[in-house]
């Protein structure tokens, strides 16, 4: 068949509007529309059969109803739905009808067309050119800020508002504050008299204190803080802070000055929580924090049973400087951890003075080693341990992060 024949036989399906008809050889040629390309068959078809010249109208085509010359309305509409939405770049969607995508797939297959292209695709590229046209805004199908899915059997625009990431590090300076919101164990969230009907385990968390402030400043809906680890709810975060992500969802507004930010944190989180934040980012980078295996330095109280005297102290912390310990997933965490064994090195343990009766001790550790185990040995399952070695009980009363990976980044 050839594509006269080919067009003889489409058309023969019913009324097929330009747009539908030179979708069918979209892949034909460059530098037309369909529209162009399919008024052009239909000529040729018309000269070579010797026919009068008709166009049938647009809403008549078996097809696409005429959906493919509202092109403008649909823009118009999208400009409407992204209304008080900041956004640079963009990317539209369609939904289209099943019904629609099978009469034309119909006519693929029943002709064994080989150069069609889908309905859904001159959708998105044609109503994309008019958005831009209106808005002045560009089209990115890679990292639209902004994402407008036409749904054509009910003629509505949905809009999906991408997130925005920025990064920083914080400090913790108060004690019991969890780095991001947990459930009130009670009742799971929902709300109950324990919780006082917040639904939280703790009224505050480092995710909130510094996420309160980013949600009013994008207009988000929510700000979640992917970090680079985490300490203890007990432990403060201190020295140069420990670094993060912030994802910012469904941000009305994306061109927040980060100094002017970081200013409000601080001044709301008031002592408790602070941060420096360190420029724009993106979702690669939380992968990379989420992997991140930095050392971290940790200063902590340790308190041992009965009498130790400076010099059995420190020779015990030799015995664990540079020493791979072999953890057992501690009881303390083990409701939520799978239940195995890991090895981590000290890379360095040094006492650094005495303060109320305790030792002050200094760790640096690889990622992912417990220092409270270290410590006091978690009943064996954490090999060897300060206590083991000295033969007395030993705890940790009071742990800082001192340092996260490298402080001069
Ligand atoms: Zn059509
Ligand atoms: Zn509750």
């Amino acid at each position: 068949m050839d594509i006269i024949e080919e067009v003889e036989a489409i058309l023969g399906y019913g009324d097929t509007c330009n747009h539908c008809l030179g979708r069918f050889f979209g892949k034909r040629s460059f530098g037309l529309t369909n529209d162009e390309r399919g008024r052009a068959l239909r000529i040729a078809h018309e000269i070579v059969t010797n026919r009068p010249h008709e166009e049938p109208a647009p809403e008549s085509c078996w097809i696409c109803g005429g959906e493919l010359s509202r092109t403008d309305a649909w823009a118009e509409r999208v400009v409407d739905a992204v209304g008080g939405i900041e956004f640079e770049t963009f990317l539209i969607g369609t939904r289209v009808p099943p019904l629609m995508a099978e009469s034309e797939e119909m006519v693929w297959s029943d002709l064994s067309l080989r150069d069609p292209e889908p309905l859904k695709a001159e959708m998105n590229r044609e109503v994309g050119k008019a958005v831009s046209g209106l808005s002045g805004k560009v089209a990115d199908l890679q990292r639209p800020d902004v994402v407008a899915i036409l749904d054509l059997s009910d003629e509505s625009v949905e809009v999906q508002v991408n997130p925005i990431f920025f990064a920083g590090r914080y400090m913790k300076y108060e004690r019991g504050i969890p780095q991001t919101h947990w459930d009130c164990r009670t009742c799971r969230g929902a709300g109950c008299e324990h919780c006082g009907f917040t639904g939280k385990q703790y009224a505050d968390s480092v995710e909130e204190l510094i996420g309160r402030p980013v949600i009013e400043a994008f207009g988000a809906g929510n700000a979640i803080l992917h970090g680079a680890g985490r300490e203890d709810i007990d432990a403060r975060m201190l020295g140069s802070g420990r670094p993060f992500v912030m994802e910012v969802e469904a941000p009305r507004k994306r061109s927040v000055d980060l100094e002017a930010l970081e200013a409000e944190i601080n001044r709301s989180a008031e002592g408790r929580v602070a941060v420096n934040l360190t420029g724009w980012a993106d979702r690669k980078m939380v992968q990379s924090l989420k992997s991140d295996k930095a050392h971290k330095k940790y200063r902590i109280l340790v308190e041992i049973d009965g009498p130790v005297t400076s010099d059995e102290f420190r020779t015990a912390l030799d015995q664990l400087n540079g020493v791979t310990i072999r953890q057992r997933t501690p009881r303390r965490v083990s409701h939520r951890r799978a239940d195995r064994v890991r090895e981590r090195q000290v890379i360095d343990i040094q006492c650094t003075g005495r303060i109320d009766g305790c030792y002050q001790v200094e760790v640096v550790g690889e990622a992912g080693l417990y220092i409270k185990e270290l410590v006091s040995g978690d009943d064996g399952r954490t090999t060897p341990s300060l206590a083991r070695i000295l033969g007395r009980t030993a705890g940790v009363v009071s742990l800082d992060v001192v340092q996260v990976g490298t402080t001069n980044e």
